[in-house]
């Protein structure tokens, strides 16, 4: 294998000529000719882009910038607004992280972020990973910014076949000696670019990749079964109920989720807990329905099975739990609680 800084050196080379398009870049001919990241930019794309794909941030990240263009408008935005526009993104703490740390920038640190990883990690919601990507890409520090697409890049350049999750420390030592001093920034983004573009799960297209003369899977045969994975546990699977009422007048009625749980200070279809120790009582009296369908949702740790109650609720009605909400735009839901108003909707033929 070549040395490093030669290898970052050609990475380089291809990636001025065949940089992914983002929006929150700057793309290297703008960067060489003196353009910087906006370090908001660069945060706010970073924490949405947290167990989320490119495909599916880009539009949340363009609907952001247009309305609330800089940090400071962020930290005086109103909180449900910004719970809204999150909805349907998932890892909802994400959000109220968003908000905290956007106060916090705004306010201890005078509406600027701190240039080191050191100083991003003290924020709210910003972890070792995001740190190091804010600084490498905004503030040009010669971090190692190691995501999925990074590790795989470096448990097949290096034919570390020791399976994830075993394998990170590794990885990231093996990604932090390839680092190099001389525009670290454009380097983190490029290695994210090979893994998510050539050197890709299934099938990499080494014959094309600028390190496919120093990579040791490729000359061993064995890229495409590289990282090793250790098998993983089944998901168990949680069953709960979701009131779906809707009053005479067209509001539905529902609550905010409490801020510390799952989904937390979004809205949400009153029920119990998902955890089958709560026999869930409804939020009204009413004539409660079972249409007999299920929504079926999958979280990071365990399958959702939520049994649907629909209701038509009079106007005098007096919910215990919840309130009504008139004018209710469906894209305030998370998405699991989308799929329950769109199946009531459906099952029982509201409007
Ligand atoms: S040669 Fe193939 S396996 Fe190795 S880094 Fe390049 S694309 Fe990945």
């Amino acid at each position: 294998m070549r040395d490093a800084a030669i290898m970052a050196a050609d990475l380089l080379g291809w990636y001025d000529r065949h940089a992914r398009d983002l929006p929150w870049r700057v793309a290297p001919e703008a960067g060489r000719a003196g353009q910087r990241a906006d370090p908001y930019a660069v945060w706010l794309s970073e924490v949405m882009l947290q167990q989320t794909t490119v495909a599916a941030v880009k539009s949340y990240f363009t609907r952001f910038l247009e309305l609330w263009p800089d940090v400071g408008a962020l930290a005086a935005a109103d909180d449900a607004q910004v719970m809204g526009e999150w909805a349907g993104l998932g890892y909802y703490a994400r959000a109220r992280n968003l908000l905290k740390c956007a106060r916090v920038v705004a306010g201890a640190h005078d509406g600027a972020f701190p240039d080191t990883a050191e100083g991003l990690r003290a924020l709210p919601g910003i972890g070792p990973y995001t740190a190091a990507a804010i600084a490498a890409i905004a503030f040009d520090r010669p971090e190692a910014v190691v995501d999925g697409n990074v590790e795989r890049v470096m448990a097949r350049l290096f034919r570390v076949e020791t399976p994830l999750p075993t394998a990170k420390p590794e990885l990231r030592d093996r990604a932090a000696e390839m680092t190099p001093r001389a525009r670290p920034g454009d380097y983190a983004q490029a290695v994210m670019d090979l893994g998510a573009t050539i050197c890709t799960p299934k099938r990499p297209a080494c014959g094309i990749c600028p390190w496919q003369a120093d990579c040791r899977a490729r000359a061993a045969g064995v890229a495409a079964d590289l990282p090793a994975r250790a098998a993983k546990k089944p998901k168990p699977v949680r069953h709960g109920v979701a009131f779906v009422g809707r009053r005479s007048d067209g509001a539905w009625l529902l609550e905010r989720r409490p801020d510390g749980g799952l989904l937390g200070g979004m809205l949400g279809w009153p029920g119990g807990g998902w955890d089958d120790t709560h026999a869930p009582v409804p939020p009204a009296e009413a004539d409660w329905r079972d249409p007999g369908a299920e929504v079926r949702h999958t979280f990071t740790h365990f399958h959702l099975r939520l049994a649907l109650r629909v209701a038509e609720l009079p106007a005098d009605c007096r919910p215990e739990r919840g309130d009504f909400v008139v004018g209710l735009r469906p894209s305030d839901l998370p998405t699991v609680m989308r799929k329950a108003f769109d199946m009531a909707r459906s099952t029982l033929d509201l409007a």
